[in-house]
Parts: structure tokens; sequence; C-alpha cells
């Protein structure tokens, strides 16, 4: 029989799976957090639990572990760290310092079947979605690594303060498996993550934005928008053909935002494709009406791609004209170029959706 991973079960699964094993509910708490908190290896090492569970959990079950395979610093503090799963697939995660926070941007997919023109994931095709064990354990692992980093260097860095789903992938396309880990993420027995510090990040898949805001799970939503037409949007970003921008708009307009939040509009600016002031005064009133802020993302440029970064000057008028309309727009500095983890330079992964 094949044994299962404990890390793939959620709160409820896991209160099943010990009801089966004779305990009552609350031991799936307990497992929870050996598993999410206290990151354990190995299921002996829950002592809280009786030993008959722990014998019948082990004969049932294991606990996956993702190692690091490679780990890039850049000079601006940037880490990018290189997963290899159970297949031999690759991942990446990215952390990012900022100066009271330390986020980390985190994949749902081994490759896209989205194909954004500007996104070096999209280029390499669709290979599989990620499973919830795979979607936490970079979460965990990059925890570890921190911890085990800031013990031999006598440090204290602090642990990860937000989550951001910006890696390799659309996170809507695995909404199942993404969805299960955002509720181990916000979990009192998971990890504890508020909320408000989780940010999904999206194409702009219409249906399941509204299956996300039934959800009613209080995180952030991001958009990645890119262009302020469809005949633009339809070039760089072939989903639209499926979603038009004016749906696009009346979805995210009605979505059950919580309260004080705003949507976040991710805007990679690209020269000659979407960085004159009449894309920036289009983009202004497709807004207009919905609570939001403005990412202006200057295209960052990879290998084999024709796409070309917009110049300062553009990127700095497009931003005053979306400030005199009364929009928050901000020009976001990509961190960790120098070493490829930067907007849309993952090698197996992007960050700009
Ligand atoms: S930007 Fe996001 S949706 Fe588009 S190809 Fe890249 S990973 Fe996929």
């Amino acid at each position: 029989m094949k044994k299962i991973n404990l890390k793939d079960l959620s709160l409820a699964e896991m209160e099943n799976l010990t009801k089966e094993c004779g305990e009552k509910p609350f031991r799936a708490c307990q497992v929870f957090e050996w598993i999410f908190q206290k990151d354990i290896c190995n299921i002996h090492e829950m002592t809280n639990l009786p030993l008959k569970l722990r014998d019948s959990l082990n004969k049932i079950a294991f606990l996956s572990h993702l190692t690091i395979a490679n780990k890039r610093i850049s000079k601006d503090g940037t880490i990018k760290y290189l997963f290899e799963l159970e297949d031999g697939k690759r991942i990446e995660s990215v952390l990012i310092p900022g100066r009271k926070r330390l986020t980390l941007c985190i994949s749902s997919q081994v490759g896209c079947k989205l194909n954004c023109s500007f996104c070096l994931t999209g280029k390499g095709g669709f290979v599989r979605n990620l499973k919830h064990s795979e979607i936490i354990d970079q979460i965990l692992s990059v925890r570890r690594e921190i911890k085990s980093s800031q013990q031999a260097h006598n440090s204290e860095a602090g642990d990860i303060t937000n989550v951001v789903l910006m890696g390799m992938g659309e996170p809507l396309d695995n909404y199942e498996n993404v969805i299960k880990s955002i509720k181990t993420m916000v979990s009192p027995y998971g990890l504890k993550i508020p909320a408000r510090r989780i940010t999904l990040s999206t194409s702009g898949l219409i249906p399941e934005i509204t299956r996300l805001g039934d959800e009613n799970l209080k995180i952030k939503l991001a958009v990645s928008l890119n262009a302020s037409d469809n005949e633009t949007r339809d070039k760089i970003m072939p989903v639209n053909r499926r979603y038009p921008l004016e749906r696009l708009m009346k979805t995210l307009k009605d979505y059950p935002l919580p309260h004080g939040s705003r949507i976040t509009i991710e805007y990679v600016m690209i020269k000659g494709i979407n960085d004159t002031l009449e894309d920036a005064s289009r983009l202004s009133i497709i807004l207009r009406g919905l609570k939001c802020k403005i990412n202006l993302i200057p295209f960052n440029n990879f290998e084999g791609s024709n796409l070309e970064a917009p110049l300062y000057n553009n990127v700095e008028e497009f931003q005053q004209l979306l400030i005199s309309k009364h929009y928050t727009a901000i020009v976001r500095k990509s961190k960790g170029a120098d070493i490829c983890a930067a907007c849309g330079q993952l090698r197996t992964g992007s960050r700009v959706k």
C-alpha cells in the first residue's frame, strides 16, 4: 500500500485519519502543530501523541522533506532558492528582505500554461501542478534555512513575515491545492501566517477569481494587468482572449475585498508596447471605481526575449499621470536582478504574475 504524505492533508482530512486510527479529532490539531509549527522530520518525534497512534501513523504515512538544491544571494540581499522535487522537477522561491518585512515568493506549478510574453516561465510550457505539501514545504524549508543561518551567525534577522504566490505558475490554475495551502498557512494549528500578509497574484482567471472571493479567506489579491486595451493584452497575455478586459474589470469591481484592502494592479512596462501616456490615460479610465493601487514594474530582460525595458522618463511620466488622476502608483524596482531573481527573470519561474 502506498503511504500517505501527512503534509498533503488538510486539517479536516487529518481529523478523518486520526479517527480511522481510533483517536479523537483533537489529535489532528496536535499532528498539524508538530508538522507545520515544529517542523519535525519523523512521525515518532510527536511525543505528546500516544505511542499506539504514532505506530499506526508510521505504518500508513510519512513526512516529505523539500531540500534546497541551490541558493544564490543577490547584492541587494534577495535570495533565490532552487528546490528539486521528488520527481526531479525543479521550482524556485525568492526571499526578498524589506525594511520591516521578509517576503517569500513561492511557486504553485512547475511551468505555466498561460504563456505571457514577458515571462520566462511561460516560455517553458506547463509541466504539472504542485501538491499541497510542495507549496507548504517551500515555506518550511526556507524558514528552516533562515533559522540555521541565524544560529550559525548568532544573528536575529527574524522570520518570514509575508508570503506571495507570485512565483512559477498561475495559482488559480491549481485552485484546489493552492486554496488548501492557504488554509494551512493561516490555520492556528498550521503556519499561523495572518491572512492579510498573504498575497495571491493572478493573470485574471475570471471564474476562479469569483470562486476565490466566495472563499472569504481575507488574503490580498494582485492582478497582473499589463495593458489597458484588449488588442495589446491579447498580444502579451493570451489569457485575455478568453477573459477580456471589460469582463475582468467587472469581476474585480464585484470582488468582495476585506475591509480596508485594495487590489494590487501589477503593470509590467515594456518599451513600445504599453508604456506611453495614452496607455497610462486609458489605464486610469478602466480602473475607475476599483479600489486599487498600481505597481509599475519596468520589464526585466531575459535571454531570448525580444522585448525591451522602458525608458526611465517614460516610467516616470506614466507614474505621474496616474498620480495626477489620484491613483497610488508605485514604481517597483525589481530586486535580485544580478542573480536572475527579479520579476520575470526566474529561470524556472516568474515573479511577475
Ligand atoms: S506571468 Fe504568470 S501566468 Fe503569465 S506565463 Fe508567467 S507564470 Fe504564467
